[in-house]
């Protein structure tokens, strides 16, 4: 997660120093891991494969047992050898063995010892060494993607927006340069690249269809993976989005959804500690799910779906041609009385989808995001009494519907960090920057 904006976890010691250079710090023997009950409880809560099973890449039980090495670590559940053994089940010299190799591959660093009352050699703490390796992730969300290089821990290295709005063939190349460059900007070695992108997007990550984009069929995930020789993840951007908002999951939460509007109108899904995308990777696509057939017509050929009632042209900001003003909606309400009724009108709306959700899979976390700045508050607040209005008392026990944490702006390339330290690293939690 890049911690600009972002309210500091639960277990982790961070500090707010901003991008460094050269090796690992040396640090001081923290006192903060530690393996007490809470620590495991929390750990517990978020420590299943967020992605499901890592898939069959020919390394197996090896793998699997690096990556809850390094997984325990990233969340400080264990950071000593001791603890590690005892936290996964694995033998001491399995669990000696693979940190060695961690350390060799620089994932892993040694911090010192930890102070003991106990007689014997101290144990070592581990830390992940977060800025040994990079992670590139890419918002193709917008007409313009943008791309960012950071650390494991999220500190932005560096920054790229691509200038010209581009679609269609074009918007292909100009991910693929945009990861070059990146690449080839990085002075350590690159774990990954993430992408997050509108439209469906299949278990191969293939673009089904983004229409905004003029995507239809793209095979973006073979095609950079091809282009950089790295491991690739493209994922839809709500499903993007709700990883980025994960920090914020209270300790003993394990699912939680976000909707997101933009153009069209999406819903990402971590579903008891995993993030859930459906038999046909379609899960939360609801933009064009008919509301009401005698509707405005939509995009899609047909009338009144979601979409031309919750989505951004609907209550007047059109991101197709122009993009709403810094000032966000309070600008739009100032421009054309008409924006405010149309906001409560998607509320409205909005409130019967939260009421479902809530219904249906018993999530009591909803975060409402938007690319207009202002609206998601705008939204949560005024959907809470509708929601709360419409649901059993039972039901409404710790129900938290917000906007996110972090800027709302930036989720969908966090959430793209996120996928690639889930998907190639195991790692659930964002990884502790350790103090010195
Ligand atoms: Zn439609």
């Amino acid at each position: 997660m890049c911690r600009r904006n972002r309210p500091k976890a639960t277990l982790v010691t961070i500090d707010d120093q901003r991008p460094r250079q050269g090796v690992p710090r040396a640090t001081a023997p923290t006192s903060a891991a530690s393996s007490g009950d809470a620590e495991f409880a929390t750990e517990r809560a978020l420590d299943l494969d967020l992605l499901g099973p890592p898939r069959n890449d020919g390394h197996g039980a090896r793998e699997r047992n690096r990556r809850s090495i390094l997984r325990a670590v990233a969340s400080q559940a264990a950071t000593t050898r001791a603890d590690l053994a005892r936290f996964t089940g694995l033998t001491p010299p399995s669990v000696s063995q693979i940190v060695q190799s961690l350390v060799e591959d620089e994932f892993l660093l040694e911090l010192g010892p930890r102070p003991s009352a106990s007689i014997g050699k101290p144990p070592t703490v581990l830390a992940v060494a977060a800025d040994r390796h990079a992670v590139i992730a890419i918002d193709t969300s917008d007409a313009q993607p943008r791309g960012w290089l950071l650390d494991l821990d999220g500190t932005v290295r560096e920054e790229r927006t691509t200038t010209e709005k581009v679609r269609g063939a074009a918007a292909v190349d100009t991910v693929v340069s945009l990861a070059r460059a990146l690449a080839a900007s990085s002075r350590v070695p690159v774990v990954g690249v993430g992408v997050g992108t509108p439209g469906t997007v299949d278990v191969d990550g293939t673009v089904v269809l983004a229409a905004n984009l003029g995507w239809e069929r793209v095979a973006l995930q073979a095609r950079l993976a091809a282009e950089l020789g790295l491991p690739v993840r493209v994922a839809n951007d709500a499903d993007a989005a709700v990883l980025a908002e994960l920090p914020a999951l209270a300790p003993d939460r394990r699912s939680l959804a976000l909707i997101r509007i933009g153009e069209g109108v999406g819903v990402g899904l971590v579903l008891a500690g995993r993030l859930y995308t459906g038999q046909y990777a379609a899960a939360g696509e609801i933009g064009h799910v008919v509301h009401d057939p005698h509707g405005p017509p939509c995009s899609c050929g047909k009338h009144g779906c979601l979409e031309t009632f919750v989505g951004l042209r609907a209550i007047g900001a059109n991101l197709g041609t122009d993009h709403p003003g810094p000032g966000g909606l309070d600008e739009l309400l100032a421009a054309d009385p008409a924006v405010l009724p149309a906001v409560e009108r998607a509320a409205e709306v909005l409130a019967g989808v939260v009421v479902q959700t809530v219904a249906l899979l018993d999530v009591r976390d909803i975060v409402v995001s938007t690319s207009l700045s202002g609206l998601a508050e705008h939204l949560a607040a005024a959907m809470d009494p509708l929601v709360r209005g419409r649901l059993l008392a039972s039901q409404q026990q710790g129900l938290q519907l917000r906007p996110p944490t972090g800027r709302d702006g930036d989720l969908v390339i966090e959430g793209a960090h996120a996928l690639v330290l889930a998907d190639m690293l195991g790692i659930a939690r964002p990884v502790a920057q350790v103090s010195a």
